[in-house]
């Protein structure tokens, strides 16, 4: 089955990706991190990965760009491994919301003061302040050698101009991040948290490290090419159902519906997602819809997944 799934999506793929890229025209890139309004709103780059790691590419799959919300998947994997879970969830709760990400509207509403799930901005900041390290650097340095390992690529690097443009420009969380500090959620300064927040989400890849990194995922922590178990099993169950529920902000549900696959998007246009027990997938599509979602990506997805029947469901 996997091998003529693989033959179908290699004679196909650069159709849909060539229809897909139709949508992007729907959609605006994000402006309000000024570095961000640089990429240019008509790419849409795919990878996808099997368990051997063959690699299928499509459209501008070398384009490269930052992780933004994509990176708080993995930083909550390793504060969970820093800390345990008792430690993650008295910070922040488990439950999705229908906001955006960096709503401030319901930050209150769960347990006195903690953030409704860690893939929110303010749930995102409080995890940020639970990486182990004896200094900001370190931890910043923690972080990094996780992700380089997660996609078995050790140039990963933070993009230092994304970094300073969000950092100069981020009022909003800079404000979530106080309100958590006034409410005794995070234990260090907030600027040095915000540091931490803002290098995970500046770390530079391309369509290739995103699936990659999936890859780990769809495998429950093992990475099925140079076989080795990189996170804890429940780790990754927790992860994934994060970004069942809560990934695509508040599309999640209509997510859901149309592709049924656990993912996770950010503001650069990315989507990292894949086919539990198979595939790593990762796309780029600059313009984002009303709900800060690739528009582009968000079609292809929903193409995939009706192709091959990718539902979870
Ligand atoms: N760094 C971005 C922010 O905090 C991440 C948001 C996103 O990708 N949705 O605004």
């Amino acid at each position: 089955q996997h091998d003529e799934t693989w033959k179908k999506l290699h004679s196909h793929i650069d159709e849909w990706v060539t229809v897909s890229k139709t949508h992007t025209s729907e959609g605006h890139v994000a402006s309000y991190i000024p570095e961000l309004a640089n990429a240019s709103g008509d790419i849409l780059g795919l990878c996808i990965i099997d368990i051997e790691g063959q690699t299928i590419l499509s459209g501008d799959s070398n384009f490269r760009f930052t992780l933004q919300s994509i990176s708080k998947v993995f930083s909550l994997i390793l504060a969970l491994m820093d800390n345990g879970e008792d430690v993650v969830f008295s910070k922040v709760g488990m439950e999705p919301t229908g906001d955006d990400f960096n709503s401030m509207l319901k930050l209150e509403l769960i347990e006195p003061g903690i953030p409704f799930n860690p893939l929110i901005n303010a749930g995102a900041i409080a995890i940020s302040s639970l990486i182990a390290g004896n200094s900001t650097d370190e931890q910043v340095e923690r972080i990094l050698h996780f992700f380089r390992d997660i996609a078995d690529n050790p140039s990963l690097s933070i993009n230092q101009n994304v970094f300073k443009s969000e950092s100069d420009t981020a009022h909003r969380n800079r404000s979530l991040a106080y309100f958590l500090k006034d409410n005794g959620v995070l234990d260090k300064e907030v600027d040095d948290v915000l540091r931490v927040y803002f290098s995970h989400c500046s770390i530079e890849v391309n369509c290739t490290d995103l699936a990659r990194m999936a890859l780990v995922l769809a495998h429950n922590g093992v990475d099925p090419i140079r076989k080795q178990r990189l996170i804890p099993r429940r780790f990754v169950q927790i992860a994934k159902t994060f970004m069942f529920t809560c990934g695509m902000y508040n599309a999640s549900g209509e997510f859901a519906m149309n592709v049924g696959l656990p993912a996770k998007s950010g503001v650069s246009g990315s989507i990292l997602t894949m086919v539990p027990g198979q595939y790593g997938i990762g796309i780029v599509g600059p313009a984002l819809n009303r709900k800060g979602n690739s528009t582009a990506g968000v079609h292809l997805l929903g193409i995939l997944s009706q192709e091959f029947d990718w539902s979870m469901f």
